[in-house]
């Protein structure tokens, strides 16, 4: 294959901190900056914001992958949707919301694998004041290993 030796000599800089980088640098060396000779990257995945407004959160944010100085994108609205999202309503491997649903979530009603709540949490591992899950730790507990004041429902019968 034959090389270009314009693209091989040209120089090109870091679009984050300025410094010399390779043409197709995947990372900057000095700031960690993805794609940094690409003036116009954007960052990688998929973003939508709502336009509507509450209280200075967008009604729906839905944000996937990274962003353009290599960070990951946090979705944060009243209903959000990421692999880390932060809202009323929040959805993602990581979720914080008033309602949450996630791999790992909290919230006043949550919904995970690990669900931590204020009020309900619903999942494999379920902590709160009523709790529901195969390891469910509260006041109010049901699953297979409920461990609780009050068990509410039980799927090994000599428990408590
Ligand atoms: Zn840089």
């Amino acid at each position: 294959m034959p090389a270009n030796p314009l693209s091989e000599l040209s120089p090109a800089w870091c679009r984050e901190c300025g410094a010399e980088v390779e043409r197709d640098a995947l990372d900057c060396p000095a700031c960690a900056a993805p794609r940094p000779s690409q003036t116009d990257w954007a960052g990688e995945g998929f973003e939508y914001r709502s336009t509507r407004e509450f209280r200075g959160w967008p009604l729906v944010h839905i944000a996937f992958g990274i962003d353009r100085s290599g960070r990951i994108r946090t979705a944060k609205g009243i209903v959000a949707v990421g692999q880390r999202a932060v809202g009323g309503v929040a959805v993602g491997i990581l979720a914080l919301g008033f309602i949450s649903c996630g791999v790992i979530s909290a919230g006043v009603v949550s919904f995970g694998i690990v669900a931590v709540a204020l009020a309900v949490a619903c999942g494999v591992n379920a902590i709160a004041p009523v709790a529901l899950g195969v390891v469910a730790v509260g006041f109010a507990v049901g699953g297979l290993h409920p461990i609780g004041w009050k068990v509410i429902l039980s799927g090994a019968a000599d428990l408590r």
